[in-house]
């Protein structure tokens, strides 16, 4: 074990802790929905017309739950697989309004780089599986089952992934 460090000491909870900030910092995304739902409610209760408070309930759902949950479960993914790296002794968090990085504080092998590139995107499609099979009338498990398309080279995990996979074929 590197740095007599067991980084899996408690990774349930500091991920949860992780994700929540997370879900936090970003909740300035549920503005616009927020909004459209006050202008929903209070169209109902001064005028009794009720007919976009299902509307902008299910954009609001949408967007807390899909967009932005979808998100933070992905990244979570990430942050257990870095978590889980028995050469890694911490993980620091580095964010903007539109970006965030993991920056771990040690060393990767090329399995585990591998393994924390897919780890993002899988999480996401495990819980889009799950919500799919468990909640199909919300429709929210697309939202997640989409973060598979981050496995494509085009992307920072699936290029991630592809530099660490082993080659397929060694020359002879
Ligand atoms: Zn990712």
């Amino acid at each position: 074990m590197a740095c007599g460090h067991d980084p899996r000491r408690g990774i349930l909870v500091r991920t949860l802790r992780f994700g929540v900030a997370l879900f936090l910092r970003h909740i300035w995304v549920l503005t616009a929905p927020a909004a459209f739902l006050a202008v929903a409610v209070w169209l109902g209760v001064a005028y009794h017309s009720w007919s976009t408070v299902p509307l902008a309930s299910l954009i609001m759902l949408h967007t807390a739950f899909g967009l932005l949950g979808s998100y933070v479960v992905h990244e979570c993914g990430h942050f257990v697989g870095l978590g889980l790296c028995t050469h890694v002794s911490m993980v620091s968090v580095t964010s903007t309004p539109f970006r965030l990085s993991l920056n771990p504080a040690g060393q990767l092998t090329t399995r585990a780089a591998l393994g924390v590139a897919v780890a993002g995107p899988l999480s996401a499609v495990l819980v889009g599986a799950g919500l799919w099979v468990l909640f199909p009338e919300l429709g929210l498990g697309w939202w997640y089952l989409g973060h598979a398309a981050f496995l494509a080279p085009c992307f920072g995990d699936g290029r991630g992934g592809a530099q660490a996979a082993p080659p397929l074929a060694t020359p002879a």
